[in-house]
C-alpha cells in the first residue's frame, strides 16, 4: 500500500463516519503559540480551547508536521522524522471514547479489500500484533478495549501521566490518552509490550480524550483536576509514515515510498551501499544513519520551502538552514564535496508531488532557494577548511592536538560540527582537544540558558503539547544545546 493510498483510505473511512474532510494546514503554524505545526490538532486549537465555534462537530485530516525536537533521533530510530504526516480524526463535543476506540480498531484491522456491502476499507493489520496503553486511572478506556473491542488483558498496559496524559501546560482542557502500538516481532527486541521495548513495539496511534478542566498545571505529571469538561472532545494522531512502514514491510520510515528514493540517490552519489542496519555496532551503521537522515532532511527542506520558509538565522528559517547544512555535512562525511542539494530535492519533489502538487508547480523557486543556500554554505566550509588547515599545522609544529579554542571557533564561527573537525584532523594525523572543546561549548550553553531565562519571563505560554516547547520561538537560544550534542 502506497503512502498516498493509506492517506486516502484514512479520509474515506472517517468521511463515511460523518467527518468533514479538512485539508492539511501549512507547516507554518496557524496558531501563534507554536512555530511549526507539530500535530494534527494544531489547526483546531481554537475549537478545543472553546475560543471559536467549530463549523462541524467531526473532522478528519492528514496534516503535514514538523518536529524539530526529534531531530537527534532521525535515522537512529526507525520512527522519527523531522517532517511527517499525522492522520487525525477529531470530535468537538460530539462522540467520545466509546466511539473513538472501536473506530480506531476497526480501521486498523478491517480487511484492505472493500466490503462488498458497505464499501468500507481498512488496513488489514493482524489484531494479535496490536498492543494498547491506557492512562493508569482510565478504567473506562480499559474496559472499552477489553469488553467492547475484545483485546486480551495481556496486551493492555497502564502507563503514568508522563506518557498517557495530555494537557496544554496551563489551566484548561486536559485528559488521559490511549495509544496503539504495533509489534514488529522478536527480531526487533524483547517481549513484554511497549512498557518493555519501544523499538520492537512501535507507537502508531495516539487517542487523546479531552475530558477534564484543569485548574492548575505545574508540570507534565503534576496538575489539578477541577472537574469534568462540558464538551468532551477527541483528538487523535496516527503517524502516516509509521503505518506505511508497517504496511510496506520495510525496516523504518525512511524506507517508505515517499522517502526512500532520496536515500537511494544520496547513496548513489556517495558510491555507498545502504544496508538498512539499526545496529550501532555494525560497521555500516554510521553511513546508514547519515543516508536516512539525509532522506528525511531533504524532504523536510522541500516541504518547508514550499510552505514559504526561507533560510535565515532565526526562527523557522534557522531550522531550515540547519536541515540543509546537516545534509551537506553528512554528504561530505561520505566523501561528496560537490553540490548535491538541487539533485536530491528534485528526487524528493518527484516522490511527494502526488500528494502535494504545489511542490511541482512551485519547484523552480524551491530549487533556487535550496541551491543558493547550499552554495553559501559551501563557501563557508571552504573558509572553515582554511582555518582548520592553519589550526592543524600549528598543532603539528607544536607536536600537540588541535586546541579546544580552535575547534570551538570552527564550530562557532565557521559552522563546523565537531565530527567534521575530528575527522579532518584525523586525516592529517593530529588529534583534537575535545575536553576543552566540550568545556567551551558548555560555557556557551550556560550563557544561552541564562539569556533565554531573561527573555522568557512574561511570555504567555499557550503551548499545547510538551513537544511544542522545543519548537517555540522563545526556545531558540536553547538551539545551541542541540547543535552541541549533534553528531551531525
Ligand atoms: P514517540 O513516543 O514515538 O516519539 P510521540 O508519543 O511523541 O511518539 P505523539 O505526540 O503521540 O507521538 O504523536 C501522535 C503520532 O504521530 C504518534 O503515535 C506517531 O505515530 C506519530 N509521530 C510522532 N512523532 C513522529 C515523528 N517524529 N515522525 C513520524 N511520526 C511521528
Ligand atoms: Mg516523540
Ligand atoms: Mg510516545
Ligand atoms: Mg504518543
Amino acid at each position: 500500500m502506497k503512502t498516498e493510498d493509506i492517506a486516502r483510505t484514512w479520509y474515506d473511512y472517517f468521511a463515511a463516519k460523518g467527518h468533514e474532510r479538512v485539508p492539511s494546514a501549512s507547516l507554518i503554524s496557524p496558531d501563534p503559540s507554536v512555530l511549526f505545526t507539530i500535530a494534527g490538532m494544531v489547526p483546531f486549537i481554537p475549537y478545543f480551547m472553546g475560543t471559536e465555534k467549530p463549523p462541524y462537530s467531526r473532522a478528519v485530516s492528514v496534516q503535514k508536521c514538523i518536529r524539530t525536537a526529534d531531530i537527534e533521533e532521525v535515522g537512529k530510530t526507525a520512527r522519527h522524522g523531522t517532517f511527517f504526516q499525522m492522520c487525525g480524526n477529531f470530535s468537538f463535543g460530539d462522540y467520545f471514547k466509546e466511539t473513538a476506540i472501536p473506530m480506531a480498531w476497526e480501521l486498523l484491522t478491517h480487511p484492505r479489500e472493500a466490503d462488498p456491502v458497505t464499501g468500507l476499507r481498512g488496513y488489514g493489520l493482524d489484531p494479535e500484533r496490536l498492543w494498547i496503553t491506557v492512562y493508569q486511572d482510565d478504567d473506562e478506556a480499559y474496559a472499552i478495549w477489553r469488553d467492547q473491542v475484545g483485546v486480551p488483558e495481556a496486551r493492555i498496559q497502564r502507563f503514568g501521566p508522563e506518557d498517557n496524559y495530555w494537557n496544554t501546560g496551563q489551566p484548561g482542557p486536559g485528559g488521559p490518552c490511549s495509544e496503539i502500538y504495533y509489534d514488529r516481532g522478536p527480531a526487533y527486541g524483547v517481549e513484554g509490550g511497549p512498557a518493555a521495548d519501544e523499538t520492537r513495539y512501535v507507537e502508531i496511534w495516539n487517542l487523546v480524550f479531552m475530558q477534564y478542566r484543569l485548574s492548575a498545571v505545574h508540570s507534565k505529571t503534576e496538575f489539578e483536576v477541577a472537574g469534568p469538561l462540558q464538551n468532551k472532545s477527541i483528538d487523535t494522531g496516527l503517524g502516516l509514515e509509521r503505518l506505511a512502514m508497517v504496511l510496506q514491510g520495510v525496516e523504518n520510515m525512511y524506507e517508505t515510498d515517499q522517502v526512500r528514493p532520496v536515500l537511494d540517490r544520496a547513496a548513489e552519489l556517495a558510491g555507498i551501499e545502504y544496508t538498512s542496519t539499526e545496529d550501532p555496532a555494525d560497521s555500516h551503521h554510521a553511513n546508514d544513519v547519515r543516508l536516512r537522515m539525509i532522506a528525511d532532511h531533504v524532504r523536510s527542506s522541500l516541504m518547508l520551502i514550499s510552505d514559504g520558509v526561507r533560510p535565515s538565522n532565526e526562527g523557522g528559517g534557522f531550522v531550515l538552514r540547519r536541515l540543509i547544512r546537516r545534509v551537506i555535512l553528512a554528504m561530505r562525511l561520505m566523501g561528496v564535496e560537490e553540490p548535491v542539494f538541487g539533485e536530491l530535492v528534485s528526487v524528493s519533489k518527484d516522490a511527494m508531488k502526488g500528494t502535494y502538487p504545489e511542490v511541482e508547480s512551485g519547484f523552480e523557486k524551491i530549487h533556487q532557494v535550496a541551491v543558493k543556500e547550499e552554495q553559501a554554505f559551501l563557501r563557508t566550509i571552504s573558509a572553515g577548511t582554511a582555518k582548520l588547515r592553519s589550526a592543524v599545522s600549528s598543532a603539528q609544529s607544536a607536536g600537540a592536538a588541535v586546541t579546544g579554542a580552535d575547534a570551538f571557533a570552527l564550530h562557532d564561527t565557521y559552522g563546523f560540527p565537531i565530527d567534521l573537525t575530528l575527522e579532518m584532523a584525523a586525516e592529517a594525523g593530529v588529534g583534537v582537544d575535545e575536553t576543552r572543546f566540550r568545556a567551551l561549548m558548555t560555557e556557551q550553553r550556560e550563557r544561552a540558558r541564562a539569556d533565554a531565562k531573561g527573555k522568557k519571563s512574561g511570555h504567555a505560554d499557550t503551548q499545547v503539547y510538551q513537544e511544542l516547547r522545543a519548537d517555540s520561538p522563545t526556545h531558540f537560544t536553547g538551539y545551541t544545546e542541540h547543535t552541541t550534542e549533534s553528531r551531525i
